[in-house]
């Protein structure tokens, strides 16, 4: 076990809000989850895990809708005779690349996908990437990111795969001003957000990821970004090493953050204040107002969130600001200071925060506190569920489009829910 407690540098109006970090054993999916949304978004792209039988349960399990479409995820399966040492794993992959590649001609980008196993034997997928970019370049982009689960949880596979983009990213053509938004988001979400910034007059608006391998945004000094997700620390770093900078924001979770998200692309272009609030305020009043009979439901209600997908603080804030709810403990496997400074300012100077995890000190917490619901990992929710408590998994406000106006009463639904088929359960 190893806790400490600790004050972070995060000030709201000058008190630092602490932090309970903890160091032990945890209870998270890997980076390979992260392959269940973004096949669906980058739509030419293929993902190959390399990796053990364990991984390719995990994702047909997790990705198990996809069993009738033709899926563009596979595991090249690792066998004990690679694992000993007693084959080339590099001909192997060369030799299923070949093959998938001469079979599926539509794929424009190939992921080789490290895993633990693949990881452990030191297989340099870096150098796979190249060797077989080399052989298969123009038609195909062979790009390589990890998705292991060692000391990694499950959204940072779609940071690993985001980063692996940057490198490929083309330098602009125009030294104008350009806005990316990073983080994948439904294309639902997407088409929403490119209404908003073309009514706010930002027209030139790309996204990370794409929806097409050919559209890699251009990246360079002249690149504005927004992250859209709370989860790209590694992402944000390459774009900054390419001249890039990333506009400080809240989360576009709920009208409140929705709002500043894009208030800080509006600034930063330059958008007259008559212009944005002329273009945001009809949206603002009807999600508000959508808004209003989940708060009925949620006001009040204590809520405890695990450790899980990184969303948590953007989360937290929504919940105890929109929808006034009492958080007991918000969690997160990582705090990232600097991406979540305006989320934190944002939370109750009395919050209690928490980064990392050591799941049996922070389920007897969440036991002695017998919130009105907990927010977890499935790993987690049914035994609680079992104790009686009512649950939410974390897993599913990654796959459902919750950003945006449109969705902030979709985002409080999915919290009010559970307390609805709890009350019927008990009625
Ligand atoms: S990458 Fe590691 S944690 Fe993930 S499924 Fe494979 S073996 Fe398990």
């Amino acid at each position: 076990m190893n806790v400490h407690v600790q004050g972070c540098q995060v000030a709201a109006d000058g008190a630092p809000k602490p932090v309970r970090r903890e160091n032990g054993q945890r209870e998270v999916f890997c980076g390979l989850t992260g392959i269940v949304w973004l096949h669906r978004k980058i739509q030419d792209a293929f993902f190959l895990v390399v990796g053990s039988r364990t991984c390719a349960h995990l994702i047909q399990s997790a990705a198990g809708v996809m069993i009738f479409a033709e899926p563009r995820f596979a595991t090249a399966i690792m066998e004990e005779k690679d694992l000993a040492g007693l084959t080339d794993a590099n001909d192997e992959l060369d030799r299923i690349v070949a093959q998938l590649i001469a079979r599926r001609p539509e794929i424009r980008l190939l992921f080789l996908v490290g895993s633990c196993p693949s990881e452990v034997i030191k297989l340099d997928l870096s150098r796979a990437a190249l060797r077989l970019s080399q052989k298969f370049s123009p038609a195909v982009r062979i790009l390589n990111y990890s998705g292991s689960g060692i000391e990694t949880t499950f959204t940072q596979g779609e940071d690993a795969c985001l980063a692996s983009l940057v490198p490929a990213a083309p330098p602009p053509r125009t030294s104008e001003d350009q806005l990316l938004i990073v983080g994948s988001l439904a294309d639902v979400v997407e088409d929403q957000f490119i209404r908003l910034f073309d009514a706010l007059g930002i027209g030139r608006v790309q996204f990370l990821p794409p929806r097409k391998a050919a559209a890699l945004p251009a990246i360079g000094p002249n690149t504005r970004f927004l992250l859209a997700q709370p989860f790209l620390a590694d992402t944000a770093r390459a774009l900054e090493d390419r001249g890039a900078k990333r506009l400080a924001a809240p989360f576009p979770l709920g009208v409140e953050g929705t709002t500043a998200w894009l208030r800080a692309a509006a600034d930063t272009f330059g958008v007259a204040p008559a212009l944005f609030e002329a273009v945001t305020q009809p949206h603002r009043i009807r999600a508000e107002r959508a808004l209003l009979r989940y708060r009925v439901q949620l006001s009040g209600r204590s809520i405890f969130l695990f450790p899980d997908s990184q969303l948590e603080i953007p989360l937290a804030r929504f919940l105890s600001r929109e929808l006034s709810m009492q958080l007991v403990e918000v969690g997160t496997p990582y705090l990232h200071r600097e991406h979540l400074a305006e989320e934190l300012r944002l939370l109750p100077d009395d919050v209690v925060l928490s980064e990392g995890q050591d799941v049996d000190l922070q389920l007897d917490r969440c036991r002695a506190a017998r919130p009105d619901l907990v927010v977890c990992g499935l790993g987690l929710a049914n035994p609680l569920e079992a104790e009686g408590m009512t649950t939410k998994w974390s897993i599913e406000l990654v796959f459902t489009p919750i950003q945006g106006y449109e969705q902030a009463a979709d985002l409080a639904e999915l919290f009010a829910r559970p307390l609805v088929r709890r009350a019927k359960l008990v009625a």
